[in-house]
């Protein structure tokens, strides 16, 4: 029931992440939105890679399912423009070793593309256990997690019609790589080989990442900072989007004091690394998002029309998905 409303969800919701973002309370810029619909799938692929990838130098590598930016120093956004989750993995490098945050769908070869540019160990951290963001795990033989139960039971792999979902023709801009096809596609199983806990710290050689719980989104999300440089690697907790919390296994008590607790680095922070979209936003956005959020829960906004089964809150660069249950709860 649960997966078939999921899967009807991600369908309704026309292009995964990539939906419109158009505010509609206080407007309070006259520039265009982050975000503008695009009214279907070709639409929706001609705009991609997004414009803000402009900013940034793209990194050739030889695979055709990721495009690679350098987003800042050592920094690399392992990007999959042609996939509607358009998910985003980062290779973090020291000098001598590598963090690679989350490993995407799983339907490209995102090893190969860190063997082109990294010759260091790697270390694979996720962001959190969802299929979007482990895909790649099987490929990598040293797998750090903070270990809950939701993450311990995706190490045996997913294979369900969500997944075949993500790999169907409504779902891509182009072919699937050679070996990947629609009938059975699936996460693969792959093993932890470290826990880690809130407050670790992983020395890469002249650069220190701390591991932030920032669980809410799902029990096991969690956020790197480099405090150093002022960079936040944010998960799915924040991105410039519609930010889905309406799964079975997203808490939102505890998705808003994880917002609070990422809001409070801002005045801190040079930059935002997001797991899906773009890769580098404002921090200011987490204390917006921190803001109405508390509004969003206080019932001081008006939702707008969504898929069944949900609310929607839209504003200038991001918004939230809500389980209508979840919050009628919070209404009471
Ligand atoms: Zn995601």
């Amino acid at each position: 029931m649960q997966r078939n409303a999921s899967r009807t969800l991600t369908a309704v919701l026309c292009f995964g992440m990539m939906c419109a973002c158009t505010e509609t309370g206080d407007q309070s810029s006259n520039s265009p939105p982050a975000y503008a619909a695009a009214a279907d799938l070709e639409s929706f692929c001609e705009r991609l890679p997004r414009p803000a990838y402009s900013n940034y130098q793209k990194h050739e590598v030889s695979n055709d399912w990721f495009e690679v930016y350098e987003v800042g120093p050592a920094i690399w956004a392992i990007y999959e423009p042609f996939q509607w989750q358009e998910v985003i993995s980062y290779l973090i490098a020291g000098d001598e070793s590598a963090v690679l945050f989350d490993t995407g769908n799983g339907i490209g070869d995102i090893k190969s593309v860190v063997d082109q540019l990294t010759d260091m160990p790697v270390r694979v951290l996720n962001s959190h256990s969802h299929f979007d963001h482990i895909g790649g795990n099987y490929q990598f033989e040293e797998i750090l997690s903070v270990s809950t139960p939701f993450s311990l039971s995706k190490t045996k792999g997913v294979q369900d019609d969500e997944i075949l979902l993500e790999v169907s023709a409504d779902a891509l801009c182009k072919g699937l790589p050679d070996g990947v096809n629609e009938k059975d596609h699936r996460t693969r199983p792959f093993s932890i080989s470290g826990r880690i806990e809130d407050g670790d710290v992983l020395d890469l050689g002249g650069r220190q990442l701390e591991v932030l719980r920032v669980p809410g989104h799902t029990d096991d999300a969690i956020a790197l900072l480099d405090r150093d440089a002022g960079f936040l690697w944010s998960g799915d907790s924040f991105y410039e989007g519609p930010i889905w919390l309406f799964a079975p296994e997203t808490d939102l008590a505890s998705y808003q004091e994880s917002v609070a607790r990422m809001a409070a680095l801002a005045p801190d922070l040079e930059a935002v690394f997001p797991a899906h979209n773009t890769p580098r936003a404002d921090p200011a956005l987490l204390v917006e998002l921190r803001d109405k959020l508390g509004q969003v829960l206080a019932g001081k906004i008006e939702p707008v029309p969504s898929a069944d089964g949900t609310v929607e809150f839209r504003f200038r660069d991001f918004g939230l998905l809500l389980r209508e249950d979840y919050y009628l709860v919070d209404q009471d």
